[in-house]
Order: C-alpha cells, then sequence, then structure tokens
C-alpha cells in the first residue's frame, strides 16, 4: 500500500483492533491486528513496520493472496474515483474499508466484484484476474452490495432459491436451512421481505452473499442504518462468518 499509515488503538464503531493504512487522500484500508496492541508508541511502529513487511510479501507472493489491488485507478469522465490505489488482502483476514461518503469505497468493491471495469491497474482474487476470469471469481466471491438491493415482493425462502437457482447449487434445501441457522433468521423464515426489520433484512442479504459458500465476503456497508441493537447483532454475525472467510468490509462511520 502507498502513503501514510495511520492508527489508532480502539476504533469507535469497529469491533476489532486495527491498523490503518491510507490509500489516497479519503480512503484507509483497516487491517485487523495479529495481536493486541496499545497506545504505546514502540507498539505502533511495530505495527508499521509489521505491515510495510505484509506489503512487500504480498507483492511478492500472490498466489497466496485473496485479494490483490494494484495501481487500480478508475474515471468516471472526468473525475477520478480511484487513483493507483493498492492493497492486498490475505485468506483469512477480516478488513475495513473506511471513507466519507465520495471517498470511492463501492466503487473499489465494484472493481473487485466484476461489476465494473477498472480504468488501469491490476486485481487478482484468490488467484485468478478479474478481467480474464471474472464468472470463476463471482463463484467464490459473496458480495453484499450497497444498500443491500432485495425483491422486497419475495418470500425469504423463495428468494434464497432464487438465488440458490443462480449458484446452480446442488442440494438448495439443506444448504438454504443452513444458511438461515447461520444468521438467525429462522423465526423470520416464512416472511416476506419487505415485512421485516431493517436488521433482519440485512441478514437475508447477508444469507445471500454466503448461500454458495464464497471464500471472499465483500459487504458495502453492511451495518449502516442499523439500530444500535441490529448493529452489535450484525457485527457479532460478520465476526463469526469471518472466522473462516476473507472479510472486506466499508463503512463510512469514521
Ligand atoms: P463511496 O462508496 O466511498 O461513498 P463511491 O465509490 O460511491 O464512494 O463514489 C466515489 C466517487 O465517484 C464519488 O464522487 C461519486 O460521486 C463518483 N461516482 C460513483 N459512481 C459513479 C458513476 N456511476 N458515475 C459517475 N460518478 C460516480
Ligand atoms: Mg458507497
Amino acid at each position: 500500500a502507498t502513503g501514510l499509515v495511520l492508527f489508532k488503538p480502539l476504533i469507535l464503531n469497529l469491533p476489532f483492533k486495527r491498523a490503518w493504512i491510507r490509500l489516497q487522500e479519503s480512503l484507509i484500508i483497516s487491517y485487523q491486528l495479529p495481536v493486541d496492541f496499545t497506545t504505546n508508541p514502540s507498539t505502533v511502529l511495530f505495527f508499521y513496520e509489521y505491515l510495510k513487511l505484509v506489503n512487500s510479501l504480498s507483492t511478492k507472493r500472490q498466489q497466496s493472496m485473496s485479494i490483490v489491488v494494484e495501481g487500480v485507478s478508475k474515471l468516471y469522465g472526468e473525475q477520478k474515483a480511484l487513483d493507483q490505489v493498492s492493497f492486498s488482502i490475505k485468506p483469512g483476514e477480516i478488513v475495513g474499508f473506511l471513507g466519507p461518503n465520495g471517498a470511492g469505497k463501492s466503487t473499489m468493491m465494484k472493481i473487485i466484484t466484476g461489476f465494473i471495469p477498472a480504468s488501469s491497474g491490476k486485481v487478482e482474487v484468490v488467484g485468478l484476474n478479474i478481467q480474464n476470469d471474472p464468472l470463476k471469481i463471482k463463484a467464490r466471491t459473496g458480495y453484499l452490495a450497497e444498500q443491500n438491493p432485495l425483491y422486497y415482493d419475495m418470500y425469504v425462502k423463495e428468494y434464497l432459491h432464487f438465488i440458490a437457482g443462480v449458484f446452480k447449487l446442488k442440494s438448495p434445501n439443506k444448504r438454504i436451512k443452513d444458511i438461515i441457522e447461520t444468521v438467525g433468521l429462522e423465526i423470520e423464515q416464512n416472511k416476506k421481505i419487505g415485512a421485516l426489520s431493517k436488521g433482519y433484512k440485512q441478514r437475508v442479504g447477508l444469507a445471500q452473499a454466503l448461500l454458495h459458500d464464497p471464500e471472499v465476503l465483500i459487504l458495502d456497508e453492511p451495518t449502516t442504518g442499523l439500530d444500535p441493537n441490529q448493529l452489535e447483532e450484525i457485527r457479532g454475525l460478520i465476526k463469526k462468518i469471518g472466522a473462516k472467510k476473507t472479510v472486506m468490509l466499508s463503512t463510512h462511520i469514521m
């Protein structure tokens, strides 16, 4: 990654101890730290060195990386939404993507998930190039888009069956039952999506992202607009899911 490394000992709204790397003006990536650390300056320095090391290794050993972004820029007409952004994420890491509205978080996530192309630069997910293998990458990546777009007129299970069909899952009934349990949707599973509270809608969004058991999860503002209780629950859920997957999530709450 380029530029300045920022550290904050305990970040307001996120449950993990983190290190922060500034990618461009307002876009920051935060890595979950392997051990606890305090405000002690020498510890901070240690993590600065640690992250420099991680980042230098990551460009040399890309095969072992879950996500590699190298020098990615994105232009919307005249406007540069991303300017030479580089970072890499190891399998199993939970990383946060921070920045105010307009910083480029959603743009970066749409590029990683193959929904829009970068203007320049390289993106690899699970060792595959996004330009060469977009479908293979989609099959191994779960994506919760910003604003959690859902079909409000569909029933929860009907919607999950629809998603299972998209991914051609072998035993959809069993998989849907399991995922409903994983995200804690049991009591709401027979309702229409539109009838659910915001927190439960978010669980449906997570369920669709997880249904095909992807190795990588990309969650764009998964906790925005939730009340404090829902927020705690969804964070806990992401942490639980993240124990086995690479997770990249964004937030504008800094
Ligand atoms: P964030 O998710 O951090 O709020 P975005 O990636 O949505 O940021 O947006 C980054 C910048 O790119 C913003 O200035 C936004 O207005 C602009 N932008 C995003 N999508 C488009 C688009 N489809 N066309 C033109 N400009 C866009
Ligand atoms: Mg956004």
